[in-house]
């Protein structure tokens, strides 16, 4: 047990409540969208979490957990993999971890990453998607990923334009080493909640048509629609949004983490 004062997080609660209200409002919102709770995955977003918080959020049952820069992931995953190896010596086994790669992605780095992560939503290129392809040749199953789309039109935003997407997924679908699983999607920067709840609606529509395409293809290779079920949408800030419009995994990170009173934290100290 860790008394305040530790702590180099500024948010009300503990950990495990922040965790546990997140949960709930997850359940809740997948209720009122007509799903049950286990249907929605909530990735816990890692990226300004100390590895302390990390282990807690595993301590209770968490098993999937985002990072969005590569390097990073490779630490964590390094320090998460030693805790698990400790925690089977201890007791006979340990969690399966489940790591997601959401930012963006050089494509230097992905020979890397494909060794680390379970899930890439952040394939915002043809050009990434192949290099992907390329590098996971090795991996005993094909790699899973999602297609970013910039269905706000935001210049500054990464992704693959709405318009687009059918074609892009379409030449996807023909890399044996990915299986393209679905779309992320993420709110206008600035925008407010209802630029949130339009932008989620027009992505929960480009996901089913594009999986409705890939349905009526007729179960050429291996992208049928049936594989073509993950819509990765909402952050601490519009999740409930994203999930009332159709998604199926979110992505929070300060709602459970906290906000960090200083820099971005790479290790544990505090001043
Ligand atoms: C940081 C990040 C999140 C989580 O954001 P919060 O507002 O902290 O919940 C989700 N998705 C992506 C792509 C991110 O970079």
């Amino acid at each position: 047990m860790q008394e305040a004062g530790e702590s180099a997080l500024t948010m009300e609660g503990s950990l495990r409540e922040r965790y546990e209200a997140v949960q709930k409002r997850v359940a809740d919102a997948a209720r009122r969208s007509g799903r049950r709770p286990e249907q929605i995955k909530l990735v816990v977003v890692t990226k300004a979490a100390t590895i302390e918080q990390i282990r807690e959020l595993i301590a209770l049952g968490h098993q999937d957990f985002g990072e969005n820069r590569v390097q990073q992931l490779m630490q964590r995953t390094a320090q998460i993999d030693e805790h698990c190896a400790r925690l089977r010596d201890l007791r006979g086994s340990a969690p399966d971890i489940r790591w997601h790669m959401i930012g963006s992605v050089q494509r230097n780095k992905v020979r890397k990453m494909v060794e680390l992560v379970r899930l890439v939503h952040s394939v915002d290129s043809l050009r990434l998607a192949e290099e992907i392809h390329v590098q996971s040749a090795r991996r005993p199953q094909p790699m899973d990923v999602l297609l970013e789309v910039n269905v706000s039109g935001e210049i500054s935003k990464h992704g693959i334009t709405a318009a687009a997407v059918r074609h892009v997924v379409q030449q996807m679908d023909t890399m044996v080493n990915l299986r393209t699983r679905g779309l992320m999607v993420m709110a206008p920067l600035n925008g407010g909640l209802d630029a949130a709840r339009e932008t989620f609606r027009r992505g929960a529509e480009l996901f089913q048509d594009v999986r409705g395409a890939l349905g009526s293809r007729g179960g050429a290779g291996h992208g049928s629609g049936d594989a073509f079920d993950l819509l990765s949408m909402g952050m601490s800030g519009d999740f409930e949004l994203a999930i009332e419009a159709g998604a199926n995994i979110v992505r929070v990170g300060t709602a459970v983490i906290g906000v960090p009173s200083t820099e971005p934290t790479t290790g544990a100290e505090t001043s």
